[in-house]
């Protein structure tokens, strides 16, 4: 087993004290010790890592993506969440699993770049035909080498049954929970360092039955994986389940057995004092988004209210359709500010926009006892951030640094211990070729998008 000690940095463990002048220690894919540079063990066959002038923080945990969209970025620039859904579908049933692949490839390549080393899928549209598009961004999470969480999305209620997709881009709900059934029983992976969990996700109230909902999330306890969907993102979708259901999106999936410790959900934007405390009572979690949210014109989310009343909320960088080129860094900061701008200077501190963005995540995805936090026993998922640079030098405090200013490059990036980006470049997949990956995919699928029509 190797080991690898981590110098000379400022560790911000989310979990306990920070250490301005530390040490890590990693043996195989776990932290098994840190503490002050004075107590550096004597360890001289290890790998040793100087990360003088470095921030050493969690990797960040993206909760919430649909990476396919990294092929439909720059359309429908000024829709609402319904305006831009309603344009899009046509284009996105067009794609296949190349399209998703090159978009999968690029955009995990892209969260790596800003220091995420888990992350989350959702991936609710399936062409019949199309090839195994599930397969196709699983193969580009081992690629680029972060772990994965990809949630096997539906949706079964088109246009005719009155919900909002067309006919054409649902699926009928029996095949539905077989190819749910067969990706968990293909991919997941349930032990304590998984590279690869898959989740249940049923899209939206507005593009779902509640029949779909209901044996979904029975499937996924009977499997023992999560549960995961949209909630409560728009005002348009709060009106369409009190027109339809009778009740505001909360209430409607409390009474289909959609809250709980397992099940994950999606913006949570437009929440009343007793939703905030439903999701806080069941253990519901959140992942905030909010460049999606603002890019959307959604509103901003009720994060400090949802903290205080003992919810627990992670981020997303959402689908890169309304959010173009967001980074898990820079969603912390956007977070941050949202808060601010709503509710005043102590809405969010930079430490727990932080949080958010590594314990919270973890919580998010059932991963809390591996992930999350830097501490002896965890796996070694870890970010060092270069604060020494010659601008970013002027701010003492490394994690002012991080969470306040735009991202500070990213000197080292480990998964598990093993290196995926070393100053500021992806070392498990050609850097460029990544990129190029994702222009392709975007091409690609316009071009299938055009022949359709
Ligand atoms: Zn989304």
């Amino acid at each position: 087993m190797t080991t690898l000690l981590i110098e000379n940095a400022y560790l911000a463990p989310v979990a306990g004290p920070e250490i301005p002048h530390g040490y890590l220690r990693i043996d195989g894919d776990r932290i098994t010790a840190l503490g002050p540079m004075d107590r550096l063990p004597t360890l001289p066959h290890a790998e040793r890592v100087d990360a003088t002038g470095c921030l050493a923080s969690p990797g960040l945990v993206n909760t919430h993506h649909h990476l396919y969209q990294w092929a439909t970025q720059g359309l429908a620039q000024d829709a609402t969440l319904f305006d831009w859904l309603v344009t899009l579908y046509p284009v996105w049933a067009a794609m296949d699993a190349e399209v998703v692949h090159g978009a999968a490839l690029a955009g995990l390549a892209h969260l790596a770049l800003s220091g995420c080393t888990t992350s989350s899928d959702h991936h609710y549209l399936f062409p019949h035909g199309r090839g195994d598009l599930l397969a196709a961004e699983i193969a580009a999470a081992r690629d680029v080498g972060l772990r994965f969480h990809p949630a096997r999305g539906s949706m079964d209620r088109g246009r005719s049954s009155g919900g909002l997709p067309p006919d054409d881009v649902v699926e009928p709900i029996d095949r539905i929970l077989a190819a749910t059934a067969d990706a968990v029983d293909a991919h997941h992976d349930p032990s304590p360092s998984s590279m690869l969990r898959i989740a249940v996700a049923p899209c939206s109230p507005f593009s779902v039955s509640g029949e779909l909902m209901t044996e979904a999330a029975r499937l996924a306890r009977d499997k023992g994986v999560r549960l995961h969907t949209h909630l409560a993102e728009t005002l348009d979708e709060e009106e369409h389940c009190l027109a339809q259901f009778g009740v505001r999106p909360v209430a409607y999936m409390e009474r289909l057995g959609w809250l709980g410790p397992d099940v994950w959900v999606a913006h949570a934007v437009h929440l009343s004092d007793g939703d905030i405390g439903r999701l806080a009572a069941t253990g519901t979690g959140v992942a905030h988004c909010p460049s999606s949210n603002g890019r959307l014109g959604a509103g901003v989310a009720r994060v400090a209210d949802l903290l205080r009343g003992g919810a627990n909320v992670g981020l997303g960088v959402d689908g890169s359709a309304s959010s173009e080129l967001t980074t898990m860094a820079g969603e912390m900061r956007q977070a941050l500010l949202f808060q601010r701008a709503h509710s005043g200077p102590d809405a969010l501190t930079a430490r727990q926009a932080l949080e958010l963005a590594t314990l919270g995540g973890a919580r998010n995805l059932g991963r809390e006892a591996d992930l999350g936090t830097l501490e002896p026993g965890k796996l070694a998922d870890v970010a060092l951030w270069r604060v020494d640079g010659p601008f970013t030098a002027a701010v003492d405090d490394p994690v002012c640094a991080l969470v306040l200013g735009p991202q500070p490059p990213l000197a080292r990036l480990l998964v598990g211990g093993r290196t995926v980006v070393a100053g500021g470049e992806l070392r498990t997949v050609p850097h460029d070729a990544a990129g190029r990956a994702g222009v392709a995919a975007h091409r690609r699928l316009l071009r299938l998008a055009a022949e359709r029509r």
